[in-house]
């Protein structure tokens, strides 16, 4: 039989017959899965949905008519072929598999996974065919040996069957291609690399491992010495990760009686489809830490003049230029040099600065922190209070957070984090195509014939997204990487431009100059949807491979060919990240993608399009819901009359008509007469992640007032008056809107720990207590309010996102998944077309000289996000990842007399640090990168304070350094 799927596309279906059921399924279709379509049931052992079938364990053996039985898992159905799946000589054969199998396991009594059905198929299916090991007569196997030396996974590869599932998880889906077998025969098993013990291996416990073996021999250890159950004993809530932009859908098994996470597991949803990083799987006992604030704080009497704390804090320990430490008088402790004790991990010592605050009662906290900002705007004017919201936070919470801060106050001085990373993009985006969000998600790589992905180590800071990036390759996506830092996603790409930093523009102008010479651009697209083309032509006309090259360091040859490769793909997509946002230039380098898409038509249909990929989880959310000084929510401008009076009637007070300061801004207002004095700081800590943080101190120390709502006692909360204990991820509901614009419920899997509340709480009681009369009884309640305010939020709620959230635009969350590509017919611009902006070079603020001969890159691992209050304190991800480093070419480092492991001092001209050497091939000569996430080696003291002057981001990826060894100059 043919059917027609598509126009013109034909399908040739056959019917077979499986117990008695008819089946017709399209050619191909193996037995396994026609059997499924009608409900037959058909035990297997290596096969798995997820991954490529093999049919090695012969657990699914079916009778076809044939001599010998067929594997169902591989063996496709035919035309009039009849399937028996139930008969007893399948059974025996199915059982005296099992008991083989069985035998040669380890006893049960040795792990609890092995102890119970359910979380062990090789058990579950020893139970069904009633096979006991303690019966079988069969000699039990041992000696091929267990690994302990991963943290958090154990390995027994005495319970192994060779079954290929966690090699196939490792390979095909995470495409780590750590995962193999060594031996032979009977000492076969599966091995790490060069059968390197798992924990030295380039393993990058990511679990995908653990969540695919049906057996005992890949488990999750104990996090924090709770023991793991079995998973019929545990509560199972669905949630999404809090971690990055990625959005991954999970469950967490939660241990009731213990009051705690068990283990985590990624679930099905369209996007990450089952899939974890290491922080999504077991980064998540953070907030079971004995740190958590639990009792609101306020500063004592006695500790004012206020000041820095903490000795790091207080600049005793990096002895940066601008140093305040004359501020620092209420501290009190002793510095490092004087023989004072640091604590071990990095976080801020809580011996030190806790003394320096009392209890207090939520009445008496709240009370305070409404009495003082409202005498500080009463005195100084709007303009005098600012809010740092987070990314981290809900929708609702950025939602409510953002309309205290204008309702209450009258200003719109309130920011996020979205300033430190994608601001710059959004500028772009909103300028040329008249919308900030991605116009389609990241799996959609699997349609593109080519993707370029370009200033993202995408492996460490968007794992499941890269690994999404990795299997498109291997099916035949030519990948395009183009970063200064060779990081592993030049391992898996087809070509690899390691640009000069700072030389985006240069080498996107360059790509669009041979674009054009060839004839490849798109010419009926740029005249039906984009405006400005000509001049985007002229610009480009000057940079030539040659000159391109000779900015960027990649040879020219190259340019032209990526430029071919480019030109000549029916669909193209470009993934960044912050190596292209996080610079001076920001905005010229996020035009030139824009550019670059645009005029091959690469924007509007599959496999083609903008993705600049988001950071926090949350951050396109809470850019979304109004968190930003320019927009209120759904980016509808603030100065614009026709929306402000909007706004005024939907929230009813009167609204500041101008936009508002950037985060940047605020800190250099609070520095300046007449400026902010008062600061409401939610779950941001600017601390440690704003640039020049010696600028920074000085400007949290010179606040009148400033209220910190966070879980830890974060650097910033040093410098608070009032420190409210708030809510993690984990303890209450929201939704959160993923880089691909999925908008997904977080449930609640947890009380919070002593008087902690929930944030939207929180905000709601300050609120009322400045005069806004706000009774939102739930989320759900704010996240309704938003929507009606929202376009493009239409027709959600959160009764119909669903376990798997929806993608918005969405005409019909509760029959449709949502709209993957955007702009298939006009953008968002006034006029529908895609404003093309040239943008020539320009060479970075702070260039490389005798003094800082060296160039700083600064960004995230892999193991720890943002400042590391969370993953510092999660046990998996500071044993992998413990001491800050600063990774240095290894000509740079034996230029220095520097050796890999030792200890080193890097000075810029606003400060300095002390961390270890980090000899990396990774890094160009001339070049170094330090993570950011260390307080006590803090990156940030180095980084310039230059912004963007569009997007107002700072160049936390450019600045000049010296390195030299400690003991050198002082
Ligand atoms: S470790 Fe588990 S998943 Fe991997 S081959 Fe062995 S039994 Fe299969
Ligand atoms: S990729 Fe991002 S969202 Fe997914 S598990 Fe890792 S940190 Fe969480």
């Amino acid at each position: 039989m043919t059917t027609l799927d598509e126009p013109g596309t034909a399908i040739r279906t056959i019917t077979a017959e499986i117990d008695g059921h008819a089946v017709t399924v399209p050619e191909g279709t193996t037995i396994y899965d026609a059997a499924k379509a009608v409900g037959v049931d058909i035990p297997v052992l290596c096969h798995n949905e997820r991954y490529d079938p093999v049919g090695v364990c012969r657990m699914c053996v079916v009778d076809t008519g044939g001599r010998v039985f067929a594997a169902a898992c591989v063996r496709p159905c035919e035309d009039g072929m009849t399937v028996k799946t139930d008969t007893p000589e399948l059974n025996r054969s199915r059982s005296t598999l099992t008991e083989l199998l069985v035998a040669d396991q380890p006893p049960r009594a040795e792990d609890p996974k092995q102890n119970k059905t359910g979380d062990n198929l090789l058990l579950e299916l020893a139970d069904r065919f009633d096979v006991a090991r303690e019966t079988t007569e069969l000699p039990c196997g041992t000696g091929r040996g267990a690994d302990s030396s991963n943290p958090v996974i154990d390995v027994n590869h005495d319970a192994c069957i060779l079954c290929d599932r966690c090699v196939r998880a490792c390979d095909d889906i995470q495409g780590n291609d750590v995962i193999g077998r060594s031996g032979k025969g009977y000492s076969t098993r599966i091995a790490f690399d060069l059968n390197d013990p798992m924990g030295n291996s380039s393993c990058v416990t990511c679990g995908e491992c653990v969540q695919a073996c049906p057996t005992g021999a890949l488990t999750n250890k104990p996090i924090n010495l709770i023991p793991i159950r079995p998973r019929e004993e545990l509560d199972a809530v669905d949630s999404v990760c809090p971690y990055c932009g990625v959005g991954c859908a999970l469950t967490y098994y939660v241990d009731r009686e213990r009051n705690a996470i068990s283990f985590a597991e990624g679930r099905p949803q369209p996007g990450s489809q089952s899939r974890l990083c290491v922080k999504g799987r077991y980064g998540w006992d953070y907030a079971a830490s004995p740190q958590r604030l639990t009792v609101p704080l306020i500063r004592k009497d006695s500790s004012y003049p206020k000041g820095p704390l903490s000795a790091d804090v207080r600049g005793d320990m990096d002895g940066g230029a601008g140093n305040d430490r004359g501020r620092g008088g209420a501290g009190g402790g002793r510095s490092e040099k004087k023989g004072k004790r640091r604590k071990p991990g990095g976080l801020v010592d809580y011996d030190e600065v806790m003394p320096h605050f009392r209890e207090a009662t939520w009445e008496e906290a709240l009370e305070l922190v409404a009495r003082r900002l409202t005498e500080i705007h009463a005195a100084g004017g709007p303009g005098a209070i600012a809010g740092f919201g987070s990314a981290k936070c809900s929708n609702e919470e950025a939602y409510l957070f953002q309309k205290l801060i204008r309702a209450g106050f009258g200003t719109n001085n309130v920011d996020h984090c979205t300033r430190l990373c994608h601001a710059s993009s959004v500028a772009a985006l909103f300028e040329g195509i008249g919308s900030g969000a991605v116009s389609t998600t990241y799996a959609d790589v699997a349609n593109a014939d080519v993707a370029i992905i370009t200033g993202s180590n995408a492996t460490a800071n968007h794992p499941v997204a890269s690994s999404f990036f990795k299997q498109a390759r291997r099916r035949g996506t030519k990948i395009i990487y183009v970063d200064p830092r060779a990081s592993t996603v030049a391992e898996h790409a087809d070509y690899y431009c390691q640009v000069k930093p700072g030389t985006d523009v240069a080498f996107y102008n360059g790509i669009m100059h041979e674009v054009i010479r060839l004839g490849l651009i798109d010419r009926e697209f740029i005249a039906n949807r984009t405006s400005n083309y000509e001049e985007l032509a002229r610009t480009v006309a000057d940079y030539p491979p040659e000159r391109a090259a000779q900015i960027t360091g990649v040879d020219a040859d190259t340019i032209r060919e990526v430029a071919r490769i480019w030109g000549e793909a029916k669909a193209g997509v470009i993934f960044w990240g912050m190596g292209i946002s996080q610079h001076t230039t920001g905005t010229d380098n996020a035009r030139c993608l824009i550019a670059l898409c645009s005029i091959t038509g690469n924007v509007g249909k599959p496999g083609a399009g903008l993705h600049p990929l988001r950071g926090q989880n949350n951050v396109q959310g809470a850019s979304d819901a109004g968190l930003i000084p320019m927009f209120y929510p759904d980016y509808q401008g603030v100065d614009a009359e026709k929306t402000r009076l909007l706004f005024e009637q939907a929230w009813g007070r009167p609204l500041d008509p101008k936009r508002g300061l950037t985060v940047t801004e605020i800190i250099k207002s609070a520095l300046a007469p007449g400026g902010v004095r008062g600061m409401y700081m939610l779950g941001e800590n600017p601390f440690l992640s704003d640039p020049n943080i010696n600028k920074v101190r000085k400007a949290l120390s010179a606040l009148d007032f400033l209220v910190v709502q966070d879980i830890f006692l974060t650097e910033t909360a040093e410098f608070a008056d009032v420190i409210l204990p708030a809510s993690s991820y984990l303890e209450k509901d929201g939704s959160y809107t993923n880089t691909d614009r999925r908008v997904q419920l977080g449930r609640k899997v947890m009380d919070p720990p002593g008087q902690a509340r929930v944030d939207w709480e929180i905000i709601q009681d300050i609120a009322n207590r400045v005069g806004l009369d706000w009774a939102y009884a739930a989320p759900s309640e704010v996240f309704d309010e938003m929507v009606a305010l929202m376009p493009s939020y239409k027709n959600l709620r959160h009764g119909n996102l669903g376990l798997t959230g929806k993608l918005y635009p969405n005409e019909d969350p509760d029959l449709l998944d949502g709209t993957i590509v955007m702009f298939d017919e006009r953008f968002n611009t006034d006029d529908g077309l895609a404003h093309l902006v040239p943008a020539q070079w320009l060479p970075a603020k702070e260039l490389p000289d005798g003094e800082y001969p060296l160039v700083l890159n600064t960004g995230r691992l892999l193991e720890h996000w943002h400042t590391g209050s969370m993953t510092r304190r999660s046990y998996a991800l500071d044993t992998i990842s413990p001491v800050a480093e600063v990774y240095m070419h290894p000509k740079d480092a034996a230029d220095r007399g520097l050796l890999h492991g030792q200890m080193a001092r890097v000075r810029s001209r606003r400060g300095k640090i002390e961390l270890q050497v980090r000899v990396s091939h990774r890094e160009q000569l001339g070049n170094c990168f330090i993570p950011f996430h260390f307080r006590e080696a803090a990156a940030n003291l180095l980084t310039i304070d230059e912004i963007d002057p569009y997007g107002k981001i700072p160049e936390f990826k450019f600045c000049a350094i010296q390195v030299e060894p400690l003991g050198g100059r002082a």
